[in-house]
């Protein structure tokens, strides 16, 4: 049976994936992306530094910034289990701005779309075959061929893992966010707790709010921010915890964005991780693609590199406050799990090669 063949195929239309199409494509490169239908807007809350500003100039997406809200100073009510106001809500220095998700996936999309790229709104279901011919099945049943392969499908990882890397996760942390319809300031506010902290993060209309803790914690009414204790109904609930793959890269694949690497909110690096990233991925792919067959080490060290690095500096984000729960103290001292979570082989074969299952 002859399947439609691509030069790349990414699974996950995330930034990453999509900064990975756009340098794949600006390359003359053919780019099959698989990605879920698209779904409403979930209340993420995401920020990023004014440094990422190159990087969307570059990635042709500056009009997401039309979008953005400047963040002044955070208010903190963090370095201390008991809350304190810390910087200045009057400072005019612009530190962050926040990041209208449906608005900047929706731009990259479009971006994509103009370049060639073509879609196809269905997951990953399996890979098989080598590098420089995998053959990818999709959740609708279809078989396409490519050259390469590309993990951006976030936290799960579920190309890379199919493949065999490993993931290595670090202390379990759930965010649990929702869109509020007002937001109390104009700035990032974050105030800690006994057993985690919330945040409220200002969006051109409204804002979002989350409480970030363990797993079983129930959340703890702010004392200052004027959040209601419990979640409403629409609550949408995330894994937070640091994680990394390993390895993050091989002969004819790549893992980019979060499923390379993901961060803890408290370092408020995963997007611009993605985006950038995304790009270099997207790259590298390119590289290899055109013969240069280290060009998959270079980024696997690359990212490896940055992931280790932004994982040490975990417990000294948590350091700065000075709780005594167990929370906190757990926080500051975090190691990582090796977790082995590959699929187990499918009943799904074709041509004699076996996918491995859906286990989304
Ligand atoms: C509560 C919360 C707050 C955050 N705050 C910040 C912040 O302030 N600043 C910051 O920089 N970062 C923040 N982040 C991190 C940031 O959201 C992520 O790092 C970023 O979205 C990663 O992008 P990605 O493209 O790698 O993955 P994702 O955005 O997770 O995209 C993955 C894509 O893959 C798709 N997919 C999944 N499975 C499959 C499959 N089997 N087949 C095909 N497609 C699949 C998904 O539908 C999705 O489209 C936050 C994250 C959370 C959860």
């Amino acid at each position: 049976m002859t399947h439609p063949c691509f030069d790349a195929v990414i699974a996950g239309g995330g930034p990453a994936g999509l900064a990975a199409a756009i340098a794949l494509l600006e390359r003359r490169l053919s780019v099959f992306i698989l990605r879920p239908p698209a779904v409403h807007p979930t209340p993420r809350a995401e920020m990023l530094p004014p440094a990422a500003e190159p990087i969307i100039a570059r990635l042709g997406i500056a009009d997401v910034l039309e979008q953005a809200v400047a963040l002044h100073p955070a208010l903190g009510l963090w370095p201390t289990a008991q809350p304190e106001v810390l910087g200045h809500a009057s400072a005019q220095q612009r530190t962050a701005i926040s990041i209208d998700r449906y608005a900047l996936i929706t731009l990259m999309e479009r971006r994509v779309k103009e370049k060639g790229g073509h879609f196809h709104p269905h997951r990953l279901r399996g890979i098989a075959g080598a590098p420089g011919n995998w053959l990818v099945a999709t959740g609708d049943g279809q078989v396409v061929r490519a050259r390469f392969a590309v993990d951006a499908t976030g936290r799960p990882a579920h190309l890379a893992r199919r493949l065999g890397a490993q993931l290595c996760l670090g202390a379990t942390l759930v965010a649990r966010t929702f869109f509020l319809p007002a937001t109390p300031w104009p700035q990032l506010v974050i105030e800690a707790t006994a057993n985690g902290w919330w945040y409220a993060l200002p969006m051109q209309q409204g804002g979002t709010a989350g409480f970030v803790s363990e797993a079983d914690t129930l959340p703890e009414k702010p004392a200052l921010l004027p959040i209601p204790g419990g979640f409403p109904p629409r609550a949408k609930t995330w894994d937070a915890r640091n994680s990394r793959l390993s390895p993050c890269a091989g002969p004819g694949w790549l893992a980019a964005g979060d499923a390379a690497a993901a961060f803890d909110p408290v370092a408020s690096q995963g997007l611009f991780n993605a985006l950038s990233g995304g790009f270099f991925a997207g790259n590298a792919a390119a590289d290899a693609l055109a013969g240069e067959h280290h060009a998959f080490i270079v980024y696997a060290d690359l990212v490896a590199r940055t992931a280790v690095r932004t994982h040490r500096a975990t417990p000294h984000h948590y350091a700065t406050a000075r709780g005594q729960s167990g929370f906190w103290h757990r926080r500051r001292a975090q190691a990582f799990s090796a977790q082995s979570e590959r699929p187990t082989p499918s009943p799904f074969s074709e041509q004699g090669l076996v996918f491995q299952a859906n286990f989304n």
